[in-house]
């Protein structure tokens, strides 16, 4: 589709207009129509996915596996030896274990698939001369895109208008200071990092705002060109998996090492015959090696990452998962995380009038009172009117109604004033063409302010200010007096007013105008330093959201500390904090008393504060540097572009998925596509409920495996004759080992899970109790089948029937091992343990059916040489695997007796 691109030009060498003509484009864009044709002519915006190995790599790479080969060369052998029936047998081990891992591998290749489209980026774009949020996927050249800070370029742009536009390249060009752009033509030979007058796709906007016009998009964009890869959410390993991977290579091993050994002394010591000595050898190794370990614990923790996506906590980094069970302190945002984000003023003040104002969320329904409950009379009310005037200007929300619903495009906290115009009266296309904007500095979080240039038709121009009141009273001297008078500045009734706002927990806003030259045509920083007169006091209401509530006593229960930083008024934070739990009874900390600790200090007070406020982004870099320093592990929420540092340096970086940018996205572990605050609390859960099935499935799957070897090396070391043949051994491993386990990957999480501490992160997953654990319940289950065989052998029945009875006990011990396991220390014996994940209750059901078939159907019981067995001994089966149930659970009752300090 690239060779179709239009055709490749110096798009640096072109002034703006040149570019827009030469691709027939305008600055408003395309249109709908036209758009759609050029994307059906030149493809979508996207890089090619990584080439995947096709289907039959992928099954021949399951081939490459200590075990199958070594079951391989078996085969080879037991073919020369013209053993056929094993022959046979081993390679349909071969070719089923391959063909499981196959689907193993699909499965959670495309768990994460689906994750990696619900991070698709989107655009800001102008269609039809309007401005709409597509999937950046859908530009074509000659579109025109907005960019703002925190933005990634979505395509390579040619610039038509900047404001500031500062862009990170080094994807591109490895240089990590953002470079200024500007709209000029440089000369062709001009480097990529030189080429001032383009922004290239996949680079970060860091600040200010800009238009540009798309040139190339897709595989023909320098990004395409040089090949790199957009970062996603790969299939990496985590420090677990890596753990486990390679414990099970030294395993495999060993057991070589050990099972060569055992060939060799049975030939020349016990001088048995070398083919069965060697089939012997290949049973031992069969059933010892833990072949699907590895690939089943990526399909639990693939399987894991896609519940989380469902329940709105996207995992970037497979290993945030293994870290997120251990989180200690979660550090939320406030605004729209803890709140609900649908704001509404409640009040506004003036320097001579306090103002209530009914109505909720963003209908334009609702009053105006004084504090005595009277209803105040608007119309021709000067004072509301210019404050109604600037909430509308400094605004870049929008509210409209959609089939009856009132629904705002854009930041909340604008929403509210935006709808407080509304009911003062506005009609905001008519305010619009009466004082058009000229020039705009948008709210960055850092400056906590936004400004608007605007000109009447009487050529007369003003600056509205709106802004955190600190910030706004600093760029004030005087205050609104009268109807269009003014007077000198009362910093004391103000501050007293927002004290008595914030105390309220309302969000707190100023609003402020500032008449400047009719020539002036632009704004700069330099023109909102002072000069302005202060208008009015305004106090939005945001409630908690109700399931925050919850969520921070469940975190708190979990011992994970629960901390909000906000870039609100320090009393409003505060109010707000104790609604929802936190920091009740203790001081905030404001970002200027951060300024004031040094490291040492900062990690000293730490503990005892909860509530930030007035923080920046650089706040919450040290904030999650002070708590590392005194061992937290520390989950640190952000949105914006100068959070990411933080969100890196966290263990957990969480980034919002709605309202964050895409800086904050790519810099952090997980996303949150709800912006909730619960959300993360439910992914600890999750988090601490994968980890947990991780260590499940190991526990059960050693035993299973060290319970055949224990039985082999027994009947060798004794001299005994085999109770298991290679071709049983095989058979075992094939009905249970990767089918039965896979069951505990759809382990819901334990009851107690929120009631535990967080799990040490330095922690060993194969501590003492673990090798404890696998021992003892390889031990039982080796004594119940070679018991059960030599009693059976002892009665005189046969050799055959002896051999079925130890393979069906092998099977019905693994069975009830499978129910003990879906609880590390609690008991199972309760409708809960016994019935509780249906998957369990399916795995053993067709296990009970394979091995019904593998007793009484002929064709198998002529491969395995096994006979129908007789009720009681069946019955004796049963109770083996009883037996090694009441041991294991009895054992864990020991445990929570007398050990349970070691308890997770
Ligand atoms: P939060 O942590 O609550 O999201 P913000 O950084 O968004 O904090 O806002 C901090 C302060 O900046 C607010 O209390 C408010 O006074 C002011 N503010 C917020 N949004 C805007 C805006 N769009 N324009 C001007 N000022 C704003
Ligand atoms: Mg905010």
């Amino acid at each position: 589709m690239d060779n179709d691109m239009p055709p490749a030009r110096d798009w640096h060498t072109l002034p703006g207009e040149q570019a827009l003509s030469e691709l027939d484009s305008s600055h408003n864009g395309l249109s709908s129509e036209e758009a759609a044709a050029r994307l059906e002519r030149y493809g979508a915006n996207r890089l090619p996915e990584p080439p995947r190995p096709g289907p039959l790599m992928r099954l021949l790479r399951q081939f490459h596996n200590v075990l199958l080969y070594v079951m391989m060369v078996a085969a080879l052998i037991t073919a020369t030896l013209g053993l056929w029936v094993d022959t046979v047998v081993i390679m349909i081990a071969v070719v089923v274990n391959a063909v499981i891992g196959f689907i193993q591998e699909g499965k959670a290749e495309s768990a994460l698939d689906a994750i990696r489209d619900m991070l698709a980026p989107h655009t800001l774009v102008l269609r039809d001369g309007e401005r709409r949020e597509i999937d950046a996927a859908q530009l074509v050249p000659g579109d025109v895109v907005a960019l703002a800070s925190g933005d990634k370029v979505p395509a390579d742009l040619r610039l038509l208008s900047v404001k500031n536009l500062h862009v990170d390249e080094a994807a591109l060009t490895g240089e990590s200071v953002p470079v200024e752009k500007h709209t000029e033509a440089v000369a062709a030979d001009a480097a990529l990092g030189d080429r001032r007058g383009m922004a290239y796709s996949g680079t970060l906007v860091t600040s200010g705002q800009a238009l540009g016009l798309v040139v190339a998009s897709g595989t023909a964009t320098e990004l395409g060109r040089i090949g790199a890869m957009l970062q996603q959410v790969q299939l990496t390993s985590t420090p677990l998996l890596r753990q486990i991977d390679r414990f099970s290579r030294w395993l495999a091993l060993v057991i070589l090492v050990f099972a060569g050994a055992t060939f060799l002394l049975g030939i020349f010591w016990h001088q048995q015959p070398p083919a069965e000595m060697f089939m012997m050898v290949v049973a031992l190794t069969a059933s010892a090696i833990p072949e699907g370990l590895p690939a089943i614990m990526t399909v639990i923790l693939a399987l894991g990452v896609q519940r989380m996506a469902q329940q709105h906590a996207i995992i970037r980094r497979l290993p945030a998962v293994e870290t997120l069970g251990s989180v200690t302190v979660i550090c939320s945002d406030k605004t729209g995380t803890l709140t609900r984000n649908e704001m509404t003023v409640q009040r506004v003040v003036s320097a001579e009038q306090v103002v209530e104002v009914s109505g909720a969320g963003y209908v334009p329904q609702g009053g105006f009172f004084q504090l005595d409950g009277q209803p105040l009379e608007i119309a021709g009310h000067a004072p509301l009117a210019e404050i109604g005037r600037a909430a509308l200007l400094c605004n870049d929300a929008v509210v409209h109604q959609i089939e009856g619903h009132w629904q705002l495009d854009g930041d909340p906290t604008e929403g509210a004033l935006y709808t407080l115009a509304l009911k003062l009266g506005y009609d905001p296309a008519t305010l619009a063409s009466e004082l058009p904007r000229r020039d705009v500095i948008p709210f960055e979080s850092e400056h906590r302010f936004m400004a608007t240039l605007h000109h009447d038709h009487e050529g007369q121009a003003f600056i509205y200010l709106k802004g955190a009141p600190e910030r706004v009273m600093e760029m004030c001297n005087r205050q609104r007096h009268g109807h269009a008078g003014t007077a000198p500045l009362d910093p004391d009734y103000w501050r007293r007013m927002a004290t008595d706002i914030a105390a309220r927990g309302l969000r707190l806003l100023a609003l402020a105008v500032k008449p400047v030259d009719g020539e002036q045509q632009s704004l700069s920083f330099a023109d909102t330093e002072s000069g302005f007169i202060l208008l009015a006091l305004v106090g939005i209401i945001d409630p908690p959201r109700e399931e925050a509530i919850a969520a921070v006593a469940e975190c708190r229960s979990a011992g994970v500390a629960v901390k909000m930083i906000t870039g609100d008024h320090a009393e409003t934070a505060r109010a707000i904090g104790a609604q929802l739990g936190i920091g009740i009874g203790q001081p905030a900390l404001t970002g200027a008393e951060i300024e004031l600790l040094d490291d040492r200090e900062l990690r000293d007070v730490m503990p005892s504060v909860e509530v930030f406020a007035r923080a920046s982004p650089e706040h919450k870099l040290r904030l999650v540097e002070a708590l590392q320093a005194s061992g937290q592990v520390v989950a640190m929420t952000g949105d914006g572009v100068n959070d990411a540092p933080a969100l890196k340096r966290a263990d957990v970086g969480v980034a919002m998925g709605r309202k964050g940018t895409e800086a904050a996205k790519e810099a952090a572990e997980v996303v949150l596509t709800d912006d909730n605050f619960a959300t993360i609390g439910r992914a600890v859960r999750e988090g601490r409920a994968i980890y947990d099935n991780l260590k499940k499935f190991v526990l059960f799957m050693l035993p299973t495996n060290g319970g055949e070897a224990l039985i082999v090396i027994s009947a060798i070391l004794f001299q005994l004759t085999l109770p298991l043949t290679p071709a049983q051994v095989l058979w075992i491993n094939l009905a249970t080992s990767s089918t039965l386990g896979l069951a505990l990957a759809f382990e819901p999480g334990e009851p107690g899970l929120m009631r535990r501490p967080p799990r040490d992160p330095a922690e060993p997953l194969l501590s003492g109790f673990f090798v404890w654990r696998v021992f003892m319940v390889s031990v039982v289950m080796m004594a119940g089948a070679l018991g059960l065989f030599l009693w059976e052998l002892d009665r005189g029945t046969g050799l055959e029937s002896a051999r079925t009875i130890a393979v069906n006990t092998v099977v019905a011990c693994e069975m009830f091992y499978l129910l003990n396991s879906r609880h590390i220390y609690l008991s199972v014996i309760n409708r809960e343990g016994l019935l509780g994940n249906r998957y369990v209750l399916i795995s053993l059901g067709c296990c009970a059916v394979l091995q019904l078939l593998y007793t009484y159907a002929p064709p198998l019981q002529k491969l395995f040489g096994s006979v129908g067995l007789s009720a009681e001994e069946w019955l004796r089966v049963f109770a083996a695997g009883l037996l090694l149930f009441f041991v294991a659970e009895f054992e864990k009752w020991v445990v929570r007796r007398f050990f349970s300090s070691t308890q997770p």
